[in-house]
């Protein structure tokens, strides 16, 4: 049992070919994943029921991405992400955080619209996944000020320091890698996945984004995910069925999902 616990599968990249993508993850036995969708876009939110279709096994989460949080009031951010949970019955807030790389939205606004999902997530019970990019310290800062030390979730496509694992770990949260951990310059995110108590880490593939090695670049799809639990499994020093094992449990007590043959 597989599970990618984050990609991007409602996107226009995988309109065309949805099915065939789903039956390479099949066939790779990945049962399971996570679709991210993103709050503001219309047309993703209406294929989410043509994707449960296609893939029953998937659930969602929904969120303003930082990228996008300059499209959003903050005053409207909860009410449209609350819409857009009903909507979808996605049982995350996310992915939603700080991108200091690229600041396609004003810091402060970034930051509004991080901490309104947080309390939104807060109210209704529900794990977050985060986004975060340069940006370590006003992440936990944001996190501690508006969850009040009641947020749970995850740090997805983990490529922090040892520092922001502790941090995040400390607080309660998952690290989530991504086929970046798979690269042969990223020993320090090994050594994290190596770390990480074992009931605190997730796999995921970013799916259209981050090929894992050896085929990086061109389109990434969730029936990849193995190639990075194979690295984390390696590093952990588990078998590959091990780790799949426990990679499922921690992503199933996470976000509050069973499999079809559980
Ligand atoms: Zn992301
Ligand atoms: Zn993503």
């Amino acid at each position: 049992m597989l599970i990618d616990t984050h990609c991007h599968i409602a996107g226009d990249e995988f309109v065309d070919d949805l099915s065939a993508v789903v039956a390479r993850a099949r066939e790779a036995g990945v049962q399971q994943a996570i679709c991210i969708l993103d709050a503001t876009a219309r047309v993703e939110l209406e294929r989410v029921p043509g994707v449960r279709t296609a893939w029953p096994g998937v659930a969602f989460a929904v969120g303003v991405h930082p990228h996008h949080a300059g499209k959003v009031s903050v005053d409207e951010v909860e009410a449209l992400v609350g819409a857009a949970l009903e909507e979808t019955g996605a049982v995350a807030v996310g992915e939603i955080g700080l991108d200091y790389h690229y600041d396609f939205s004003p810091r402060a606004q970034q930051q509004a619209v991080f901490g309104r999902q947080i309390s939104l997530a807060v109210a209704r019970d529900l794990p977050i996944v985060i986004h975060t990019r340069e940006a370590d310290a006003d992440t936990l800062e944001v996190i501690d000020t508006a969850g009040g030390g009641r947020a749970r979730g995850v740090f997805h496509c983990f490529t922090g320091d040892q520092a922001l694992a502790e941090a995040a770990v400390a607080r309660g949260f998952h690290l989530s890698f991504s086929g970046i951990a798979t690269f042969p310059r990223a020993e320090s995110i090994r050594e994290v996945a190596a770390w990480v108590p074992a009931d605190r880490w997730l796999v995921e593939t970013d799916s259209p984004y981050l090929s894992p090695a050896p085929q990086r670049g061109g389109r990434n799809e969730p029936g990849r995910v193995g190639r990075v639990l194979d690295t984390v499994a390696r590093v952990r020093g588990m078998s590959l069925d091990e780790a799949a094992e426990q990679a499922y449990t921690n992503a199933a007590a996470l976000f509050g999902i069973s499999g079809p043959n559980r």
